[in-house]
């Protein structure tokens, strides 16, 4: 369990002498720990790995046809019973072949070091920039081995999608126990936090930054992994509709939705060291809640508008697919502006300019478990002005943008615009949390200026 601290002795939010390895939580009552800690997580643990496949399931075959209505059926459940997939020597293939590339791109790649944020205990993890690169290379070698080569017909991510998902469902739930077991013996470093609750432990993990014979697991997983294979997996999607076309034509409504996803991800490695300072990296432990996450999650929903696209393709009228793109792309603009702002006003220790003036800074100390006193900027003006965290409503809001070319017949295409609305509210509570505790009166007085979490007037 996260550590607690209930008493502010200073600005830090650390208590005189206590030596952190996390900056998170505050009290709550036993009912309410046992259900964070225990309950809930053995839910999600129990309930995911299942959802995953079956949104597979309502998108392929019959009698869903994209409705998750015949879940209430027995005929429904029969049909997720028969087409149930397990994990076959191809898409163990795939996954292996696309893992072992990964790795070897992050490794072999040119690209400048980054270092990573302070960590509680005073480490700071570095990271080797070359996302951009290997964006380009993944998807060169993918498209020109199916075109150019013709190894294979890019339809195969599709044809064993569901056999993918089984082995990436399986393989990281137990991933997810090797990192249990290597946070509790073989740590990479003192930034880890163990609780004594398996549950608990399993599912937010132990180490905040593990490693694997020194390459970071978070960036290799996270970013390389799951951001790069989401990539192409869309693409795939895209090229698989044009393979089911007798005329080898891809709909605009998938051709809107995979351009949006694509330039969202590729932002996403052009700003790939903005994502080493995110929550995902600087707070969250590698258990199943990130890991599987990204692992076998991420290419279950966050690419389920487009699977849902391929057996439904349909046009929309070219004057609307052009409004929801430049929409998009505008959203996608409005939260890298957002990210980039705080991002820059840090990198010049202020010496910059927000939306042209001076920006409004909160000069935020804190202390790590070194006993290091130290300082960040906090912006309080710009984005950062409008709410804490109003870079979530543009982020949201490009989903359902990529999600609006499936029409209105199903949930489904707009499940993961759903489930990323309760993550990013949640997201957005915890990291107030957090950094109360890492700036106590500094973030009181942020909030002050800034009352709003993420909408105004509205939360
Ligand atoms: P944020 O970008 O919100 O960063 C949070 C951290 O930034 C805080 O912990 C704090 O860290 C620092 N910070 C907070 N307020 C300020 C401020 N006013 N000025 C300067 N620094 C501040 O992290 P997220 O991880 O939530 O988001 C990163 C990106 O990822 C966003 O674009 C988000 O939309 C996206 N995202 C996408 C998700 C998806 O599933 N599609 C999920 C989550 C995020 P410090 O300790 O350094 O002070």
């Amino acid at each position: 369990m996260e550590r607690r601290a209930t008493a502010n002795t200073d600005v830090s939010g650390l208590v005189a002498g206590e030596k952190l390895t996390t900056w998170a939580a505050g009290s709550e009552s036993s009912v309410v720990a046992v259900i964070r800690t225990t309950l809930g997580p053995l839910l999600l643990v129990l309930f995911t790995p299942p959802a995953a496949i079956i949104f597979w399931i309502v998108c392929t075959f019959e009698p869903f046809n994209g409705a998750l209505s015949p879940l209430l059926t027995t005929a429904g459940w029969r049909a997720v019973a028969a087409h149930w997939p397990w994990p076959s020597v191809t898409a163990a293939a795939i996954v292996l072949v696309f893992a072992t590339l990964q790795a070897i791109l992050l490794y072999v790649l040119p690209g400048k070091t980054f270092e990573g944020p302070v960590t509680p205990t005073g480490h700071r993890p570095r990271y080797t920039l070359n996302g951009v690169p290997a964006w380009f290379v993944t998807h060169a070698l993918f498209f020109g081995c199916a075109f150019g080569l013709h190894l294979f017909k890019p339809g195969i991510v599709w044809d064993h999608f569901g056999e993918i998902l089984a082995m990436l469902v399986l393989f990281a739930l137990v991933f997810c126990l090797f990192l249990y077991f290597k946070g509790r013996y073989w740590p990479t470093s003192e930034d880890r936090s163990l609780s004594g609750n398996f549950i608990w432990d399993y599912w937010w993990g132990v180490e905040l930054h593990p490693t694997l014979f020194g390459v970071n697991l978070k960036q290799l997983i996270n970013c390389r992994f799951s951001m790069m294979g989401w990539s192409l997996i869309v693409c795939a999607f895209a090229a698989k509709q044009a393979e089911l076309d007798p005329s080898g034509h891809i709909s605009n409504a998938m051709l809107i939705s995979v351009a949006i996803t694509v330039i969202y991800l590729f932002k996403f490695f052009w700003w790939e060291s903005g994502y080493f300072t995110s929550l995902d990296i600087m707070h969250d432990r590698f258990g199943y809640y990130i890991c599987w996450g990204v692992m076998a999650w991420v290419p279950a929903v966050y690419a389920l508008t487009a699977q849902y696209l391929v057996l439904r393709p349909h046009h929309l009228p070219w004057p609307l697919a052009i409004a929801i793109f430049a929409l998009g792309v505008g959203a996608i603009a409005v939260n890298y502006s957002a990210d980039a702002q705080r991002l820059r006003v840090r990198a010049t220790n202020g010496n910059t300019s927000v939306w042209g003036r001076p920006p409004d800074l909160i000069r935020a100390h804190y202390v790590t478990a070194d006993g290091k006193r130290r300082e960040s900027l906090l912006l309080a003006s710009g984005w950062w002005g409008i709410a804490r965290h109003f870079h979530y409503v543009p982020e949201i809001t490009l989903a359902l943008l990529w999600s609006l070319p499936a029409g209105f017949t199903h949930f489904v295409p707009y499940f993961y615009v759903f489930f990323l609305t309760i993550l990013l509210v949640d997201r957005a509570t915890r990291d107030d949390r957090r950094c109360r505790k890492k700036y106590g009166a500094y973030w009181d007085e942020y909030c002050r200026r800034v009352p709003w979490k993420i909408l105004p007037g509205i939360y």
